[in-house]
């Protein structure tokens, strides 16, 4: 349920309001508008007569709003979210890119790519420590010493760094990453969710192989209603009957998550097709209908990566791909 309160309430009068449906059992979020305060009510609205809130002189609107989805819904929060880390603006009419291998394999590897990626204007470093990989016997990632590399390509270059967590007992390593990544097979492992709604890192929630955007919205919700409300959503292709494609990239998601939330919405171009040259035009494609950002895989050596090669851009091809995401934004006004 939503109650929007008049134009020129005081703190007191809306302070008092609040105590009141915390009182109700009700926790109430609440969104500063530049002419209105939304406040947000969660929990078991059943009880409350909205005829009698409405009836109160400080009261615009009440609305019952049906989406299970509350903290991130738009109408909580008319205005977009602009999730901020290391200098790095994201949402609201900021766009980021991020850039970088798919997993950290060795200190030259990272280095090398981080230095690239950000002359080309990446504004943050990705690289796998922890790797979801679909067979035990495949590279699983450097783990803590991957995390250790990303660090120091972090001081190298100033980017703030973008990671995946698996379990949540490895939440210690993770104290100086900026941005924990929660891979599309973790999107509903929900005690991890949970976790990390307790922290107060920025999380990149990617949509699961096969989950509906109301379902990625429900996982995006386990974290905010922990007291997490920095969560930025990744689109990165859903798994459909087509096989030249890794995935398929559902790129109406973008306008259609910027309706219902207002979280950023990136999109990861690269997991998405699993085909390198397929890159540049999704990630043109993703500018020009309105995602926040772009989350891209980089390779100083594809054929030789220990991950994910056919998908990976060579730095000089990453940096022709940053230069035409740049020209469609321009070209669409932002
Ligand atoms: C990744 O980012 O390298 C990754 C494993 O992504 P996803 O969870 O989208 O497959
Ligand atoms: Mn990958």
């Amino acid at each position: 349920m939503i109650a929007v309160l008049k134009q020129g309430v005081t703190e007191k009068q809306r302070d008092s309001l609040i105590s009141w449906f915390e009182t109700l059992g009700l926790s109430v979020h609440i969104s500063e508008g530049e002419f209105h305060t939304v406040l947000g009510l969660i929990g078991d609205t059943s009880k409350v007569d909205t005829e009698l809130i409405e009836g109160l002189d400080i009261v615009e609107t009440v609305t019952r709003i049906s989406d299970p989805f509350k903290s991130a819904n738009r109408k909580f929060h008319p205005d977009d979210t602009v999730v901020e880390v290391g200098g790095v603006k994201i949402g609201g009419g900021n766009f980021a890119m991020i850039a970088g291998p798919c997993s950290v394999e060795s200190h030259d590897q990272i280095i090398e790519i981080a230095k690239s990626v950000h002359e080309s204007g990446a504004a943050m470093l990705r690289g796998g420590a922890f790797k979801p990989r679909t067979s035990p016997y495949d590279f699983q990632g450097l783990h803590a010493d991957g995390i250790e590399l990303l660090l120091e390509a972090k001081k190298i270059t100033g980017m703030p760094i973008v990671t995946e967590i698996m379990n949540a007992n490895h939440l210690p390593l993770f104290e100086h990453v900026d941005v924990i990544q929660v891979g599309a097979r973790n999107m509903q492992n929900f005690e991890l969710l949970k976790e990390l709604g307790r922290t107060d890192k920025v999380i990149l929630l990617k949509r699961g192989l096969a989950n509906t955007l109301k379902e990625l919205l429900m996982s995006a919700e386990y974290i905010m209603a922990g007291g997490n409300e920095k969560v930025i959503l990744c689109e990165r292709g859903i798994r459909t009957f087509e096989t030249y494609t890794r995935n398929t990239l559902d790129l109406s998601a973008v306008p259609m998550l910027h309706e219902l939330t207002h979280l950023p919405v990136v999109i990861d171009p690269s997991h998405a097709t699993g085909v390198s040259r397929l890159v540049k035009p999704m990630a043109m494609a993703a500018a020009a209908c309105g995602a926040d950002g772009l989350i891209i895989e980089v390779h100083n050596n594809p054929a030789k990566a220990l991950c994910d090669g056919p998908q990976s851009l060579l730095p000089e091809q990453f940096a022709d791909v940053a230069r035409s995401v740049m020209t469609i934004r321009e070209a669409i006004g932002k």
